[in-house]
């Protein structure tokens, strides 16, 4: 009999999808999409302070604009439903009871101050701090008397000492945990929600997970999810624990990092392409098997196995997901760029948000002639800069070329022949450059780049004759004009 796959993407609602669960989230979709299993999306969110309003449909938006659609979930239902924690509240509290009843579990009245006296002691004694036990064999008087006092419990699992616990993971091979490092933890708090490592072990069986894939951050709370597995009498899943993300510096990427965009919204406001950002995200912590980096999510999908998940940290490389992005940018239909790149000349107040029908044609040759060079829809403000200016700056070496002697020559012929055309198209534009030729002799760099430093500021920059026509003849010879007055 093959094994059902069945994964899941388990994200808390506390805010926007970070970078690091948008690679969890893709690499359970790969994962099941090549297994032909399903992809659960599950919404964990018992840490109700930490629970934010509209996180829900925010991080499903960012799912879905990355193009990872999923099988079950909150709001398409499935068969192991409900898909959301705090609604399924009944369901944690019949294995609480359970494990209370065998003796497997146990009432803690323990102040947070008693806590707190309890670790400074330990760490006097030099110990690392950790629960004591003390309420683990508390008589029913002892509890009756504690509640008179108005106290309410919290229950916690009652961690077997000596045990040697493994957890089977697939990325970094079978990694053992001694029990006697963990406390007695709390499964369920004094409101009566259960804890994530507790939920999460409840959701994962009922709803028949087979791999449990996550980042290296949740490495530390497995054995205690192991634990509760066996206590439960459940089936350990597989687990795979990609990676942490680091830095350039080779630090873990905090959220406060300002090096790294960090969220995929912003990467979707930013106008990059989905496509890029899941092969980029794709290879942080995972590689093909062969040399080609760029592939569509078909060849991921098709490509992807926990062996390949690498087992070192990997580095967010800023350029070349910017590169990558380019590159994506380039193939991609122009239509498509002129929509990511719109807004933003808008935004800039470079476009007005209603516009002529020619100033939207012309808004749009602008965008196709700099998407070669476009990493994101946002690039284009400052790519296009010197089509917005009144004066532009030369740097010193378009300053340099304006030195060269046949300059007057080449730009008051250049300025003559362009004062002369009825029409404004490259072709013009291009005849107009080969009679400058002829009569000037000129041709070649001699003739090209002294026309673009003349119009541009710059030594480089997109096709000559486009970029004059969407300068607009008034621009272009007011620019000449300016320089063969200053000669
Ligand atoms: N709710 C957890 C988180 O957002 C998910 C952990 C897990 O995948 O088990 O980090």
């Amino acid at each position: 009999m093959t094994e059902t796959i069945r994964v899941r993407f388990a994200p808390s609602p506390t805010g926007h999808l970070h970078i690091g669960g948008a690679r969890s989230a893709l690499f359970n979709y790969l994962f099941a999409r090549h297994h032909g299993g399903s992809f659960v999306l599950r919404i964990e969110d018992t840490d109700q302070a930490r629970n934010v309003d509209t996180a829900t449909e925010k991080l499903m938006d960012s799912l879905t604009w990355l193009g990872l659609d999923w099988d079950e979930s909150v709001d398409k239902g499935g068969p192991y439903g409900p898909y959301k924690s705090m609604d399924r509240l009944d369901t944690y509290q019949q294995y609480i009871d359970r494990l209370l009843q065998e003796g497997k579990a146990f009432h803690c009245y323990m102040t947070q101050e008693e806590l707190e006296e309890e670790r400074e002691a330990q760490r006097a004694r030099g110990e690392t701090p950790q629960y004591s036990g003390r309420d683990r064999n508390l008589t029913e008087e002892e509890k009756r008397a504690y509640e008179a006092e108005g106290r309410r419990p919290v229950v916690r699992f009652l961690v077997p000492k000596g045990q040697e616990i493994h957890v089977p993971d697939q990325v970094r091979g079978d990694v053992t945990f001694d029990s006697d490092g963990i406390g007695d933890f709390v499964i369920q708090r004094q409101d009566g929600i259960p804890t994530y490592n507790f939920a999460v072990v409840i959701d994962d069986h009922l709803m028949q997970i087979s791999h449990v894939i996550r980042g290296e951050e949740h490495l530390s709370n497995t054995p205690n999810q192991v634990l509760l597995y066996e206590a439960l009498g459940f089936d350990v899943p597989v687990f795979a624990h990609a990676s942490l993300i680091l830095n350039a510096d080779k630090q873990k990427m905090s959220k406060r990092d300002e090096s790294i965009i960090q969220f995929v919204e912003q990467y979707r406001d930013l106008g990059y392409l989905p496509e890029a950002i899941v092969n980029f995200i794709a290879l942080l912590g995972w590689s093909p098997g062969g040399e080609e980096e760029l592939m569509t999510v078909e060849e991921l999908q098709e490509q992807f196995t926990l062996d390949r998940v690498i087992n070192s940290p990997a580095v967010f490389d800023t350029q070349k997901l910017e590169w990558m992005n380019n590159q994506y940018m380039k193939e991609a239909d122009p239509d498509r760029v002129v929509a990511l790149a719109m807004p933003h000349l808008v935004r800039a107040g470079r476009l007005p948000e209603a516009r002529s029908e020619e100033q939207e044609e012309w808004a749009a040759d602008l965008i196709k002639l700099h998407q070669e060079k476009m990493s994101c829809g946002a690039e284009i403000v400052e790519l296009t800069e010197l089509f917005f200016r009144e004066k532009i700056d030369y740097n010193e070496e378009a300053q340099e070329v304006l030195q060269e002697e046949q300059v007057p020559e080449v730009l008051a012929a250049f300025k003559a022949e362009l004062e002369q055309l009825d029409t404004w198209t490259t072709d013009d534009i291009k005849a107009s450059l080969k009679t400058v030729q002829k009569e000037t002799g000129h041709k070649g760099k001699k003739l090209f780049m002294p026309v673009r430093v003349a119009v541009t500021g710059q030594k480089h920059g997109p096709d000559l004759q486009k970029t004059i026509v969407l300068l607009g003849r008034e621009t272009v010879i007011a620019r000449i004009d300016q320089l063969l007055h200053q000669a």
